[in-house]
């Protein structure tokens, strides 16, 4: 379907792109059957399973302590991400982390907390959530207090369940204002809440959520300063990426905004910029078929990051 991906306030900022496989799009938007999509489970040791579909991916880890789940996905699929729990854990949910405000990830909070999970979250989710926001030109109403985060936090924050720490940092501004990146220690597992493409695929800001190049790069970073060469990284979808990827993925993001803001240095507007194809020798490798970051989508990301072109961030604003 053609769906215009507004990255900004202001008309100009519109992106035509064609989406076939998109994560990170509110449900409204895909116009995806959920009936039709299946849970795919991956153990990944350690009592930490990747629970994977046509979205926003969600883990979960398990133990004596009960769950805790990360992401809830969007509403339809509740039940599904329930089904696919009890096949590992007949224990209840008793933390649910939400990484951040695309609706893919907290949809189905209210039906999965239902058994008395809390649900952590960013400060800005928290608050996106209880105001209601737009994101892909979508309304998302706000959210019944069942289904807010009762704790939340600002920089960082541990928790400690199933004899697994689990680290969450805030990096600013980076695929949206209110991520979180979930770090198990012990799994050596980093859910990177939409801040690395999927499948090695460009990595997606959104620039109207709050989202931000710099942002993105800082979170790679960081994502980096926590990995060794075992570890696997989460995205939106598709097999877990390895630290090989997400450097490679950091790499590219640095010369791209380089190359960017050169051809603003020099004066180039948008469609110039564009026009320029500064990412010419990286499309063959962050490309593929059925990612709706084209090349020069992500010029375009980038030349409005780097300009400044943004809506304001402070969620109801
Ligand atoms: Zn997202």
């Amino acid at each position: 379907m053609k769906l215009p991906l507004v990255a900004g306030a202001a008309t100009r900022v519109c992106v035509a792109a064609t989406f076939s496989a998109l994560s990170c799009l509110p449900a409204a938007a895909q116009q995806i059957d959920y009936s039709k999509l299946e849970i795919k489970t991956t153990d990944l040791g350690n009592g930490v399973y990747l629970l994977g579909w046509q979205g926003g991916d969600s883990l979960i880890l398990v133990g004596d302590d009960g769950v805790l789940l990360v992401d809830t996905s969007v509403a339809p699929m509740g039940d599904k991400i329930k089904a696919a729990i009890s096949k590992v854990s007949n224990k209840p949910i008793k933390l649910i982390i939400n990484t951040h405000a695309h609706a893919d990830h907290f949809g189905a909070n209210e039906a999965l907390a239902k058994g008395g999970a809390s649900i952590v979250a960013h400060d800005n989710l928290r608050e996106r959530m209880a105001r209601g926001f737009t994101a892909f030109n979508q309304a998302i109403p706000p959210s019944p207090p069942a289904a807010l985060p009762i704790v939340t936090y600002a920089d960082a924050m541990t928790l400690h369940f199933d004899g697994e720490t689990v680290q969450l940092f805030h990096p600013n501004n980076a695929h949206t204002d209110s991520d979180t990146l979930v770090h198990f220690k012990r799994a050596n597992v980093i859910h990177a809440s939409g801040t690395i493409g999927g499948d090695g695929g460009y990595p997606f800001f959104d620039i109207g959520s709050g989202g931000s190049l710099a942002g993105m790069i800082v979170a790679e970073d960081k994502m980096l300063s926590l990995a060794d060469d075992k570890t696997r990284i989460v995205a939106d979808e598709g097999d877990p990426a390895s630290t090989a990827t997400l450097k490679a993925s950091r790499d590219m993001l640095v010369t791209l905004r380089a190359r960017v803001q050169r051809l603003i240095d020099e004066g180039k507007n948008e469609d110039e910029t564009v026009a320029a194809k500064p990412t010419k020798d990286f499309d063959a490798t962050w490309v593929h078929q059925g990612n709706f970051v084209t090349g020069d989508t992500m010029t375009r990301l980038a030349y409005q990051s780097l300009k400044g072109v943004a809506p304001p961030t402070t969620p109801g604003r």
